[in-house]
């Protein structure tokens, strides 16, 4: 049988477009993977040799003066699976080259200055991928749902969209993730937390609080994703029902940036020939051979899986222009990320 695989781009399928429509988006849906659960896992940790390969050309690519970098925003109600996100994805990673935070109720401090303040000093330095579990994001949701300030939103979104297309003008891709669960498994989610003990240290009794303040939740995170989808920083919308689809999904998401970058390995001031015969003269010949052949396997790996990773974007994408506006709609996943079906969750 042949390797399970994206049947459609999940970037194109996710991303929030002007219509997009929180209400009739569904939670338990699976756009673009037709495989299963299992097959899902086995294909995201394929991307691990890649994801390691081209972070590691990031941070190298920073030592000699680049400027680029990533930011992963991480967003959905308690329970949603951001936390899974992180290590799951970012487990993948190098921890060297990672920026992980995490965002909370602000301290004394915090509050005293701009709700942004605390954002800009946790930004990734270059060469580094960021990843935010919750953001400044929550200055449009918690803030908004329980009217902690009183401000105009419209104002609000405005300014974050300034923000992040400075920060995207810095040499930052921006990647905002909305993880989406139905109300029904938050319920379930929540109830499995208080039913194991060693679960019970990630519940809070505002996780109640904030399940009874739903539909305005929900209201919420419409208004934000239409607001503050832009170009250079666009949210993509993940249904997080199924943990694995979410994990897959944001693992893509965050591949196809690191790829899209086109990052080589960076030119060095030493030259290499000089140093290797240098080098050599102090080494046993068969220890100099040895070292050569086992550095020529080890690219050669590194450039088959591009090589396999790069045909793979090409099917799904000659796959998306055959594949007619009905076609995704019977599969249940619209472009611009409105998968029909279903409710808010909230049946
Ligand atoms: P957790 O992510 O479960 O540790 O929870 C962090 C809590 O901090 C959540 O309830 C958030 O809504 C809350 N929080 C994060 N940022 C803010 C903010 N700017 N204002 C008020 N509450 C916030
Ligand atoms: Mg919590």
């Amino acid at each position: 049988m042949a390797k399970a695989e994206w049947t459609l781009d999940p970037s194109d399928l996710l991303r929030v477009g002007p219509t997009f429509d929180l209400e009739s988006f569904d939670r338990a849906s699976t756009p673009g993977w037709d495989s299963g659960s299992k097959e899902a896992d086995q294909f995201r940790l394929s991307r691990g040799e890649l994801l390691s390969e081209m972070q590691e050309r990031l941070f190298a690519n920073a030592r000699a003066g680049g400027e680029q970098r990533i930011l992963l925003v991480l967003q959905g109600m308690d329970t949603a699976g951001k936390g899974g996100i992180v290590r799951h994805v970012a487990g993948m990673m190098d921890p060297q080259g990672l920026a992980i935070r995490s965002f909370g109720v602000p301290t004394e401090e915090e509050r005293s200055h701009h709700y942004l303040w605390r954002i800009r000093n946790a930004l990734p330095s270059a060469g580094r991928i960021g990843i935010f579990d919750r953001s400044h994001y929550e200055d449009v949701l918690v803030v908004r749902v329980d009217q902690l300030a009183d401000v105009d939103w419209e104002e609000r979104y405005a300014e974050i969209n300034r923000f992040e297309e400075e920060v995207a003008a810095s040499g930052t891709t921006i990647i905002k993730v909305a993880l989406l669960v139905s109300y029904e498994e938050q319920g379930l989610r929540l109830m499995r937390r208080l039913q194991r003990p060693d679960k019970h240290w990630k519940f809070t009794s505002n996780d109640v609080d904030s399940r009874s303040k739903w539909d305005a939740y929900q209201h919420a995170y419409q208004e934000m994703l239409a607001h503050t989808s832009t170009e250079n920083a666009p949210w993509y919308a993940i249904p997080a029902d199924n943990k694995w689809y979410a994990r897959l999904a944001v693992t893509e998401l965050v591949s196809q940036a690191l790829a899209s970058l086109k990052l080589s390995w960076p030119e060095v001031a030493y030259d290499v020939e000089t140093e290797k015969q240098r080098l050599a003269t102090t080494m046993d010949p068969e220890a100099v051979a040895k070292a050569r052949e086992g550095a020529e396997e080890k690219r050669a790996d590194v450039a088959e899986d591009i090589e396999e990773y790069e045909e793979q974007v090409a099917r799904v994408n000659e796959l998306a222009a055959t594949d007619s506006l009905a076609t995704l709609a019977e599969n249940g996943a619209k472009p611009a990320a409105s998968p029909a079906k279903k409710s808010t969750g909230r049946g």
